[in-house]
């Protein structure tokens, strides 16, 4: 069975662990007699992408590559384990802007070797594929784009008391999403398309998942790149989504921030909407939403149904992933 999923970070990952076990894979790596019946195949965000410091960040993609790969630092959700901060402290030293993004010494090695490929003309595909060599995350980790989109965000400047275009990471790492987002805009994504990989990956699969990953700045994003809800919407495989907001509620991070920029509730009922219903919606994407137990949605044109949503461990998780296989009445 092949399973897309659309992800973003932290959230995006952790399902993912999920839906390997789900499909009888180790949750973390690759199956040690290399079988592969069954395939995870990860379309991720890119918008939370930067260049710092002359290297380039891709946030989304090494939260998933470090923590399939079993490189995360688990307690945080994202960055290196037993990371140290030397190049952060020596960088401070020299009073270079931005001081408020901490790259970490063992990830900077990540970012050398992907800004080195991307400078020598290898696509962002390539160069994720090259560095899963290393890592072995057991799922194929495809950017939806190669060209750069990146999410920015207008805020009132606390200091300037007027209005600028900040870059997301900004937003949210130095400011803690605390100026309201007037606006929140995929910048670069006119001039963008998915990836043949991506097209690909969507026209053959089995199911799709729409992780409980940020609806905004993380699957709005790729939902953003010209062609891509097309696709989806031409996919010939179910399309089942997750929702992040339990009770009225992200859980960790600030999705309501972005939710509220937009205009939707933070509600799972609301995000459900937002997505739509893809047999009534003329850009709809769902047949089917699970929302927390408990919690209830009416989504015109969508199955909903609730089942416990915290992805609390890996077997939790994987439940949630079979339930979104019942769902849509697929099953490996
Ligand atoms: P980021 O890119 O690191 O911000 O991560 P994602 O966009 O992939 O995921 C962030 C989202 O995951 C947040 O909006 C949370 O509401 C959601 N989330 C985190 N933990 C859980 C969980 O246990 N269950 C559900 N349903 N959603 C979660
Ligand atoms: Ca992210």
């Amino acid at each position: 069975m092949k399973v897309v999923v659309l992800v973003g970070g932290v959230g995006g990952a952790r399902f993912l662990l999920g839906a390997k076990t789900a499909l009888g894979l180790p949750a973390r790596g690759e199956p040690a007699d290399g079988s592969g019946e069954h395939e995870v195949t990860a379309v991720v965000n890119t918008g939370d992408d930067v260049w710092l410091h002359g290297l380039r960040v891709c946030p989304d993609l090494d939260t998933c590559m470090y923590t399939l790969g079993g490189g995360i630092d688990e307690a945080k959700g994202w960055g290196r384990l037993d990371e140290t901060w030397s190049v952060k402290e020596e960088l401070a030293a020299y009073g270079a802007e931005p001081g408020w993004f901490g790259l970490g010494d063992r990830d900077i090695a990540t970012h050398l070797i992907r800004s080195r490929m991307l400078r020598a003309g290898y696509p962002l595909t390539a160069v994720t594929e090259a560095l899963c060599d290393r890592w072995r995350p057991g799922a194929q980790l495809l950017p939806v784009t190669d060209e750069r989109v990146e999410t920015h965000v207008a805020i009132e400047d606390p200091e300037l008391a007027e209005q600028r275009a900040v870059h997301f990471q900004e937003w949210w790492v130095r400011y803690g999403a605390e100026p309201d987002a007037r606006a929140i805009a995929p910048v670069g994504a006119d001039e963008a398309k998915p990836t043949p990989a991506v097209l690909d990956a969507l026209a053959q699969a089995d199911i799709v998942l729409i992780a409980p990953s940020n609806p905004v700045v993380s699957i709005g994003t790729l939902l953003a790149v010209p062609g891509f809800t097309g696709a989806l919407r031409e996919a010939p495989a179910p399309v089942i989504g997750v929702s992040p907001i339990i009770g009225d509620r992200p859980l960790r991070g600030m999705a309501d921030k972005c939710l509220s920029a937009i205009g939707v509730d933070t509600t799972a009922e609301a995000v459900g909407k937002h997505y739509g219903a893809r047999s009534t919606d003329p850009e709809g994407l769902l047949d089917g939403w699970l929302v927390h137990t408990g919690d209830t949605a009416e989504v015109p044109g969508v199955q909903v149904r609730d089942v416990p949503l915290l992805m609390s461990d890996v077997d939790a998780t994987a439940d949630m992933v079979r339930a979104a296989f019942d769902l849509a009445g697929v099953r490996p």
